[in-house]
């Protein structure tokens, strides 16, 4: 999608702090950090979010997940780390590109809303 932000990330024309890329995934630290770390991790291919997941793409979800562990373990959270991904107004997602959040580095708060 040419007006989204993390497609354009995702295609270097928007610049970002890269942690991690293959072919269908792109890690980036947040801009805004609400952790020691803070990374988000995305599909390549535009998907708006958690809703926008179906059969024909929840591949690349899955792959996420198996890059979300390697990327835990290379940026050493070992005491453990939170997975979110906010879907819609109610959850304050504030960009429409599927994203999760890693946070981690410290002990967070145990509250979830
Ligand atoms: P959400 O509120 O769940 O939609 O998360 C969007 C996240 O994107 C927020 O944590 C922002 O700080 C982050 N963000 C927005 N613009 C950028 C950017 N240019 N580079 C890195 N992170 C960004
Ligand atoms: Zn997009």
């Amino acid at each position: 999608m040419s007006d989204c932000l993390f497609c354009k990330i995702c295609a270097g024309e928007i610049p970002s702090a890269k942690v991690y890329e293959d072919e269908l995934v792109y890690a980036f630290r947040d801009i805004a950090p609400q952790a020691p770390t803070h990374i988000l991790v995305i599909p390549k291919n535009h998907i708006p979010s958690v809703d926008g997941i179906t059969a024909e793409n929840s591949a690349v979800v899955a792959h996420i997940f198996e890059v979300i562990p390697a990327i835990a373990a290379a940026e050493n959270l070992t005491g453990g780390y939170r997975v979110v991904s906010n879907c819609g107004a109610d959850a304050g997602q504030t960009v429409p590109h599927l994203h999760f959040h890693i946070l981690g580095g410290e002990t967070l708060n145990p509250k979830m809303a």
